[in-house]
């Protein structure tokens, strides 16, 4: 029986660099079934398959809609369904990850020049989740179905002790109420890990400070920092964080989410400043913010500022050594706009030069 397998995201995001952990699973499972696996890297001769498995993560990647009709199609996952994705069946969902499925597609990107360190989660990661689940409800998350955070697999079910490094995908690791069990068996392999989607430091205790910290942790520390209302609970814990590491620590900065629902001048208005504010408290705790735009943001009379905001943080060569009104100068030399868009809100909004300044 042969079977192609799609990440859809890999074929419609030219920059995207993570390997689809569906993929793999499926691929594990069925290669151990003794079937004809490949990863296809285009959306042609679909009928030449038995079975074909489309996944895609990210709800703005384009696929034509059109092969998802084809009998021997079928198709799953956050990106196509969001919330209501179903899960894998139990024994793929358990199943240890074909991390050799992405071998071919690898080597052709290295072969054409790439740089070898943008495919290291290809190369050198266990990836799985050890828990699932948050408590928080978020309305703009995937995850706001759940209602707590639960045990979800065993790192044995998907660590490869060949490879250096353990990526985990947890929701909210430390709204598990035996993290600590979870952390033991990390530190108990020797590896380096990181958990990628950002933890949430508002239940930041003593206690997971000093493992966390002490931890052989991989990249940075990422945490988030969605919501201006949180500013007291997260200014505290920043200052608990700060007795036990000085290391520079990432925080997602949502913008552009409305929840109260109006998407009125108001809230767009209002929306930058809480960007910004969160962006100085951050900067006072010698953190770094990644700008994550909801996607109605495009729906914004101020988009360009959340574009020159995102440029400026989400590179942190730019952010440690510029203030944002130095970046919009500089940003002239490549981009008439930049920098108009942020000088044209100072003029409207005054106020808004306290942040043009802040320096890191
Ligand atoms: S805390 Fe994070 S993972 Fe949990 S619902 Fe909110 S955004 Fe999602």
């Amino acid at each position: 029986m042969k079977i192609a397998i799609i990440d859809a995201d890999m074929i419609g995001r030219s920059k995207h660099r993570f390997p689809n952990l569906v993929c793999m699973k499926l691929s594990g499972f069925y290669k151990d079934k003794g079937y004809d696996v490949l990863l296809k890297t285009d959306y042609e001769n679909i009928s030449e398959y038995d079975q074909v498995f489309i996944s895609k993560v990210f709800t703005d990647t384009l696929i034509d809609e059109s092969i998802l009709k084809f009998p021997n199609v079928k198709h799953g996952g956050t990106g196509f369904f969001y919330d209501k994705a179903a899960s894998l069946p139990n024994d793929i969902e358990h199943h240890m990850p074909d991390y050799h499925l992405y071998d071919e597609w690898v080597k052709s990107q290295l072969d054409n020049g790439s740089k070898k360190n943008d495919f290291k989660y290809y190369m050198d990661y266990s990836i799985g989740f050890m828990t699932r689940g948050c408590f928080r409800k978020c309305e703009f998350c995937v995850n706001k179905n759940y209602n707590k955070v639960s045990r979800h697999s065993p790192l044995e079910e998907f660590y490869d002790p060949t490879r250096k490094k353990i990526c985990l995908l947890d929701d909210n690791v430390f709204g598990y109420k035996n993290w600590k069990d979870i952390f033991e068996e990390l530190q108990s392999t020797g590896k380096p890990f990181q958990f990628k989607q950002g933890m949430d430091e508002r239940i930041l205790t003593d206690e997971k400070c000093e493992v966390l910290f002490k931890s052989k942790y991989d990249g940075d520390y990422i945490f988030a920092f969605d919501n201006i209302a949180d500013s007291e609970i997260i200014e505290k814990k920043l200052k608990m964080i700060r007795q036990y590491t000085e290391k520079a620590i990432k925080f997602y900065v949502l913008c552009g989410f409305d929840r109260d629902n109006n998407w009125d001048n108001k809230f767009w208005q209002q929306d930058i400043f809480d960007m910004m504010e969160r962006i100085k408290i951050l900067q006072q705790y010698h953190c770094v913010p990644y700008i994550m735009r909801f996607n109605r943001y495009l729906e914004s009379p101020y988009q360009g500022i959340y574009k020159t905001v995102a440029a400026w943080c989400n590179q942190p060569s730019f952010f440690k050594k510029k203030s944002l009104r130095e970046f919009g100068i500089e940003s002239e030399k490549y981009s008439k706009t930049r920098n108009k868009y942020i000088t044209d809100f100072e003029k409207k909004y005054p106020e808004f030069g306290e942040y043009m300044d802040m320096k890191w």
